[in-house]
């Protein structure tokens, strides 16, 4: 089973409400073959809400309360964040989930990208919360370009 961002198959729960469509990716939810989570949604953000990004660390630091999420307003996130993280693993738990394709560039879900925490639009090599804790957990993580390069009808 795999897990996807909702995000990416057409569920405007980004921060500015907007969504992605990859047909690939919503035919495996069409299918049964895949489940949708937001983990910020899950954690009780609004929609819309601020952008926020990871500061002070790595999101490894933030699970282990060395690092914070802000948002662009200065408002400490990380609670909803790391709440959101820990309901998205329950969930890809409760369905047996092996791989997840997560949005890149997300603090939540970004694979091999994020923002530097500075809101200047500046990426660094890392990891979001969610992907970072699924990860730990034994699941697959992947990007939406890495899961679509790889797959053989695309
Ligand atoms: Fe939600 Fe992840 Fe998409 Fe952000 S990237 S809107 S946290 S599913």
């Amino acid at each position: 089973m795999y897990l996807i961002s909702a995000c990416l198959v057409g569920q405007p729960v980004r921060y500015d409400a907007k969504s992605y469509t990859y047909p690939i990716l919503q035919q495996l939810v069409d299918s049964g073959q895949a489940i949708i989570a937001c983990p910020e949604m899950l954690g009780g953000l609004a929609c819309p809400r601020a952008p926020a990004e990871i500061h002070g660390g790595t999101a490894l630091d933030v699970l282990q309360s060395r690092a914070h999420i802000l948002d662009n307003t200065g408002l400490d996130v990380t609670q909803a964040f790391l709440n959101g993280a820990y309901q998205t693993l329950r969930l890809a738990q409760k369905h047996h989930v092996s791989v997840a394709i997560l949005k890149e560039k997300s603090p939540s879900c970004g694979r091999h990208w994020i923002y530097d925490g500075q809101f200047t639009g500046q990426l660094i090599t890392g990891m979001g919360l969610t992907a970072t804790l699924l990860q730990q957990e034994g699941i697959q993580v992947c990007s939406e370009h890495d899961f679509i390069s790889a797959w053989p009808e695309a």
